[in-house]
């Protein structure tokens, strides 16, 4: 028997993740699912553990790196409409997993609502960007974070707040499988202070990161208040290629994918590049973005 059967509409077999991912790299995974709601999410975590088919799951694909080969597993995107919804009640908005950040932090604008503008510029699903704790320079998402209601990977549902809910650099103490939403504590503001913000933000990045190209952001991760792209940097490795992959010019924590680029490229030149600096400073660089394999 069909182990999805009853699911097909939301289930496609064999599908290139490279259209999902923010690199354009990547191969088929086996099952591609996308539920549009909590109770069909939930069968299709009990098929999957039925079968033992591991679960991966995805957000915009901003933060990965995907093997050539692709996934012997079932990828589960939570992108349908119910899993985008944007809800606001006062000062606090809740954000659904599958809703993009870009037009979230555009809603609180319109909302004079303050207390995500450090997401300017960040491609990415709220679920990623909670599992990762996005933001930088300006803030990060965890910040404004009060809680969260998780799936675990018994499709169990439950809410962790906080302050049993940290977050740190690039990193939550989040392990359930599944984001499904976040609820935020923001402040009023003016929109057109926000915007500003925002503007600042937005062109500072263009002036700093390689924003038209393929890439994933930053690959490395900062390390006790060193920047990996100025580690990079000062090893010479700006403009390193192998095979499509090319260390950028622009910012050198970030290895852009060009015409014909393999994820093997880019995970040589990772590890190139890695080993190019413990060889310079004596620092074990660690990596920011996922690698799925
Ligand atoms: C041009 C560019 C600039 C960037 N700048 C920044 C930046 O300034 N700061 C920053 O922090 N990041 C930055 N990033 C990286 C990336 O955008 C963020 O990490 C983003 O939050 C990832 O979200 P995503 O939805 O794309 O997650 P994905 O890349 O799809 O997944 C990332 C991780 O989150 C998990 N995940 C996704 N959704 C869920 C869910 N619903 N439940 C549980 N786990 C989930 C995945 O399993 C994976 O482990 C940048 C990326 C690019 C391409």
């Amino acid at each position: 028997m069909n182990i999805f059967s009853g699911l097909e509409k939301i289930v496609e077999t064999n599908y290139s993740l490279a259209k999902c991912t923010w690199y354009g790299l990547g191969g088929p995974a086996d099952y591609f699912i996308r539920p549009t709601n909590i109770e069909q999410l939930t069968e299709v975590v009990n098929r999957c553990n039925e079968n033992k088919i591991p679960i991966y799951i995805l957000g915009f694909g901003s933060n990965l790196l995907i093997s050539d080969k692709g996934l012997r597993a079932a990828v589960i995107k939570l992108e349908t409409e119910e899993f985008a919804q944007i809800q606001f009640d006062g000062e606090q908005v809740t954000a659904w997993a599958g809703a993009e950040l870009a037009k979230l932090v555009l809603t609180c604008v319109q909302k004079g609502l303050s207390g995500l503008e450090a997401l300017t510029g960040i491609p990415g699903s709220v679920g990623g960007a909670v599992r990762m704790n996005a933001g930088g320079n300006f803030g990060d998402i965890g910040a404004a974070v009060e809680s969260v209601t998780l799936m675990d990977n018994h499709g169990k549902t439950f809410e962790k707040c906080k302050p049993e809910l940290m977050f740190d650099y690039r990193n939550s103490n989040i392990t359930a499988k599944f984001i499904l939403s976040a609820r935020m504590q923001l402040v009023s503001a003016e929109p057109e202070q926000i915007m500003r913000t925002i503007k600042e933000i937005w062109i500072y990045k263009k002036n700093n990161q390689p924003l038209n190209t393929k890439n994933s952001g930053c690959i490395f991760k900062n390390q006790r208040g060193v920047s990996a792209g100025a580690l990079i940097d000062r090893a010479g490795l700006k403009g390193l290629q192998i095979g499509g992959a090319v260390v950028s010019e622009k910012h050198a924590n970030f290895i852009i994918a060009q015409k014909d680029c393999k994820s093997q490229d880019v995970m040589r030149l990772i590890e190139a590049v890695s080993q190019r600096v413990k060889e310079k400073f004596d620092i074990e660089l660690e990596l920011e973005i996922e690698i799925w394999k």
